[in-house]
């Protein structure tokens, strides 16, 4: 802008001083002109008077400046006071003296033959018929501009320069309030007048964009909040599979990989690229993606865009936990299965020797006995399928209330004192009051199947004590045994479903192998932390710690 305004100005300035300078050499020229013509005409006067004296005329034409003529009726040249008139043509031709002949006065002019100079005429015909003309040379038109023209050129280079200058300054002048415009807040801006309708518009321009800026960044917050505290990793890719967003989860399941450039910068998984370009192609799909150990779900969805290609939608799901836990339903349904299975098969078995009529009367005591018994273990199985399987669905929430730690191993010890006894073991209760918020049902069953542990896996003679009390600030149940002790490679896994140290006395010690199962999950119902030290031979003590208050 700043150029164009300083071009116009100076193109402006340079054609208006041509144009004037023109004008004027035109309005010059054409004054000398008229005057060059009555000079010649007054002169004429003066020299008709003397020109019938010829010696007088050639006397005057000596010292005068103007050329002197006199050219007689018939064009002879009688007279020339700048040449030889003997050696002149005959000047009937010439219009100015054909015209005086005529008329009685005759004008005319001529070019020299350079251009340079021209010649005006001015003849008067005499009373004898001849004719006066007067001759005045001055520089013609061109002649003059070549004479003058190298102090234009200079007058207008310095002209122009003056103007270049005034350009520059004005251009600053005019310019300086509009480069000067704030434009954030146009109406405080006190430049021309002219541009008030403009600023007008444009602070109500301002406050539009301002006011859908705000709700774009309101709508980008929130976009942001979501995706970032999503835990399913999204990418949205381009049609030319640039990835145009990708979220906080996203980056955190491909840590490694750069977050922007083309899909295959976030991750190079065979099955990854596979889902992802079947999207880009048009169709939407699924994968699977295993990494560090981990298993992740890939949905990729294709979106059909304006132009040519397909944009994608991806979704990464961790399913790991998802995945174990249908491995451990799935485990369980067949350790369900075998465990009930177990106990039946011995049923069916003696009730069909029972029906074949081969046991004597005096055994039927005996296999009833053993019915009963596998009846009562499949029972008790039954029941520690039910319990767990509502522990595992998070149940009996609405149940809570205040329990008393140590009131729960009083019932317990009571309950288990005649068992202790048969395998001589001594049971007792250490302790003080110690209220928990909790199920009560729940927690008794705990404390139960910790202290049947702990008397089923002993030795004669051994013991067993049961605590409740406060340790630390914190409600604890803990139950220790001198009893056989559990290997370190399984203290972990005795809390899993069905597993057991000893497979093979699993029938003998009448256990469900879901006891510790349950004491886990009532533990974390009751956002409690279960604890075992254990020595082969030497005993076990698990602990119970619930939280404070
Ligand atoms: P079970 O019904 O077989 O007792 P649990 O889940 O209660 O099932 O226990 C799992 C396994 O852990 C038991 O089979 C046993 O081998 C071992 N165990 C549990 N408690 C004790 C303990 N106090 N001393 C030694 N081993 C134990």
């Amino acid at each position: 802008m700043r150029k164009r305004v300083f071009g116009s100005i100076c193109l402006t300035s340079f054609v208006t001083l041509l144009l004037t300078a023109a004008l004027l050499m035109i309005a010059v020229y054409s004054g000398m002109e008229s005057d060059v013509r009555d000079r010649l005409k007054n002169e004429s006067i003066h020299l008709v008077d003397v020109s019938e004296d010829r010696t007088l005329l050639e006397r005057i034409g000596r010292s005068y400046a103007e050329r002197i003529t006199l050219i007689a009726e018939n064009g002879d040249v009688l007279y020339d006071n700048q040449g030889d008139a003997s050696q002149m043509e005959n000047h009937l031709s010439r219009p100015e003296v054909a015209q005086a002949i005529k008329t009685g006065v005759g004008q005319g002019q001529r070019l020299s033959h350079t251009l340079d100079r021209k010649t005006y005429y001015y003849a008067v015909r005499l009373p004898d018929g001849a004719v006066l003309r007067l001759g005045s040379t001055a520089d013609s038109a061109f002649g003059a501009l070549r004479t003058v023209s190298p102090w234009i050129v200079l007058v207008l280079l310095l002209t122009l320069l003056v103007a270049a200058l005034l350009a520059s300054w004005l251009t600053h002048i005019l310019l300086a309030p509009i480069i000067a415009l704030d434009l954030r807040q146009p109406l405080k801006n006190a430049a021309y007048d002219e541009l008030s309708p403009l600023l007008h518009r444009m602070a109500a321009q301002n406050k539009k964009i301002d006011a859908q800026m705000d709700e774009l960044k309101r709508r980008q917050a929130e976009f942001d909040d979501i995706t970032t505290r999503m835990d399913e990793g999204l990418v949205l890719l381009s049609a030319q599979g640039e990835i145009l967003f990708a979220n906080h989860a996203s980056r955190r399941l491909f840590p490694k990989e750069e977050a922007h450039g083309t899909y295959l910068t976030l991750c190079r998984d065979p099955e990854y690229i596979r889902v992802v370009e079947q999207a880009l192609s048009g169709e939407s799909t699924r994968g699977k993606l295993e990494r560090d150990g981990r298993a992740y779900a890939l949905t990729a969805s294709s979106v059909a865009g304006e132009g040519q290609g397909h944009a994608a939608v991806l979704f990464i799901v961790d399913v790991t936990e998802r995945e174990q836990a249908e491995r451990q339903r799935q485990e369980f349904s067949a350790n369900v299965s075998h465990e009930l299975k177990t106990p039946l098969t011995s049923i069916m078995g003696i009730a069909e020797i029972m029906e074949n009529g081969i046991v004597r009367p005096e055994d039927i005591g005996r296999f009833a006995g053993s019915i009963r018994s596998e009846a009562t273990r499949l029972l008790a199985l039954i029941e520690d399928i039910i319990r767990l399987s509502r522990l595992d669905e998070g149940g009996m929430q609405e149940s809570f209330e205040p329990v008393d730690l140590y009131a729960v191993c009083v019932s317990v010890r009571d309950r288990l004192q005649q068992k202790a006894l048969q395998n001589r073991i001594a049971l007792t209760l250490e302790g003080e009051m110690a209220v928990v918020s909790g199920v009560r049902q729940t927690l008794e069953q705990m404390a139960f199947n910790l202290c049947d542990n702990a008397i089923t896996y002993n030795r004669p003679d051994g013991s067993v004590t049961l605590f409740a009390g406060i340790a630390c600030g914190q409600p604890v149940l803990r139950v220790s045994d001198t009893g056989i002790g559990i290997a370190p490679a399984d203290q972990a896994r005795v809390f899993e479903r069905f597993y057991r140290v000893d497979k093979s006395h699993a029938k003998s010690t009448g256990g469900t192998g879901l006891g510790l199962s349950i004491v886990k999950h009532g533990a974390q119902l009751h956002g409690a932390e279960v604890s075992m030290q254990s020595v082969l031979d030497r005993g076990t003590t698990i602990e119970i710690r619930f939280p404070k208050g």
